[in-house]
């Protein structure tokens, strides 16, 4: 588990943990020294801290993956890195095209097993649609690495589908002049959907991680999204903002479609779809669901009157066989709020950061 104090000296490991700290750390230390650097012509600048950026019209996003161990069930390091990489360019509403595959490799990893790793990126680019087109190969001394690490960069192009989602947007909303799915998005009144259930994946790595045997069937739920994705901005359209919930969880996604879009957040705790085992193994460890990671997942803020549209889309597909409509968008309060199964209301902060540790 994540120890729960930062150090004001050294690193941590809850400066990678995804919830305030992390948050507080990338505004304190990266984006002082890189947040005024200027994109020439248009485009989501980093210090929008969006899943992605965009520089013209393509969108640009690196992302490293430290997951341990790197077998874990229903996955791997390999299936992770593409699926991470592929999901953040997606909701920004672009369509994945290439990436980059940078390998630092551990001394002593079986080659037996760096040959099941690419096979899964091979696996998990085919699956997208992507291809692996640039790279690099590091090797480091043994230390605690656990293997290896894998960062993948890509690359995301515009789309028809996009077009299409934002002019039905502007159907509804004749102000909107946004170009892309940014979590500054949200207005009053829209409605919130998760495609899935939550916290599989980080339960899935924690059972892992220290040999627990949860019961239940627990799979970590990492896939590539981005089909699914340019398929409802298309055939569905009305998106406004998407976030993949990863570490920290809905929790910190919430809370982070909150402070950017400046808006409140209602949240029904009986519509958040939650596996019978996971639910389980967050009791039995104290664990809040909400702030499990995700890796297979996506929140999406949507006009209100695309939201049963897009809810019938994404239950039609094997994705989204468990999507809900969770919530509202409000200016009747600021931050997330949700309404309790026994009908009481729960301030959901932004998590300290999730509590397990290297989930991604
Ligand atoms: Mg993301």
């Amino acid at each position: 588990m994540v120890e729960l104090t930062p150090s004001e000296e050294y690193i941590t490991m809850l400066y990678g943990a995804g919830g305030s700290v992390m948050h507080d750390f990338i505004k304190k230390y990266i984006l002082k020294f890189f947040g005024d650097l200027e994109i020439q012509g248009l485009g989501i600048p980093l210090k929008a801290l969006d899943d992605a950026a965009a520089v013209g019209d393509i969108v640009f996003k690196s992302d490293s993956h430290v997951v341990k161990p790197i077998f874990f069930p229903g996955g791997d390091i390999g299936r992770l890195a593409v699926s991470g990489t592929v999901n953040d360019i997606s909701v920004m509403g672009a369509q994945p095209t290439a990436l980059a595959c940078g390998l630092i490799l551990e001394e002593g990893l079986p080659l037996r097993d760096l040959q099941r790793i690419l096979a899964s990126i091979r696996e998990t680019c085919l699956e997208a649609g992507v291809a692996i087109v640039t790279g690099d190969t590091k090797v480091v001394e043994k230390s605690g690495l656990g293997g290896c690490l894998v960062n993948t960069s890509g690359i995301g192009v515009r789309t028809e589908s996009l077009e299409k989602n934002i002019s039905v947007v502007r159907r509804y909303r004749p102000d909107f002049r946004e170009r892309w799915i940014l979590d500054s998005n949200l207005r009053p009144g829209d409605k919130i959907i998760i495609s899935g259930t939550i916290g599989d994946h980080g339960i899935a790595v924690l059972s892992a991680q220290e040999g627990l045997d949860f019961g239940g069937d627990i799979k970590s739920d990492v896939k590539p999204l981005n089909k699914i994705i340019q398929r409802m901005l298309g055939e569905v359209g009305g998106v406004v903002s998407m976030k993949d919930p990863t570490r920290g969880g809905l929790a910190d996604a919430l809370n982070e479609f909150s402070e950017k879009s400046n808006v409140g957040i209602i949240i029904y705790e009986d519509k958040i779809p939650i596996k019978e085992p996971v639910r389980a193994a967050c009791e039995m460890l104290g664990l809040d669901p909400l702030e499990i990671g995700n890796e297979g997942k996506v929140v999406i803020g949507v006009v209100k009157e695309k939201a049963e549209e897009a809810l019938e889309f994404l239950r039609s597909t094997n994705e989204g066989r468990d999507a809900e409509i969770i919530g509202v968008v409000t200016d009747k309060l600021s931050g997330v709020a949700m309404e309790t199964i026994i009908g009481g209301k729960r301030i959901i902060p932004r998590p300290i950061g999730d509590p397990i540790p290297r989930i991604c």
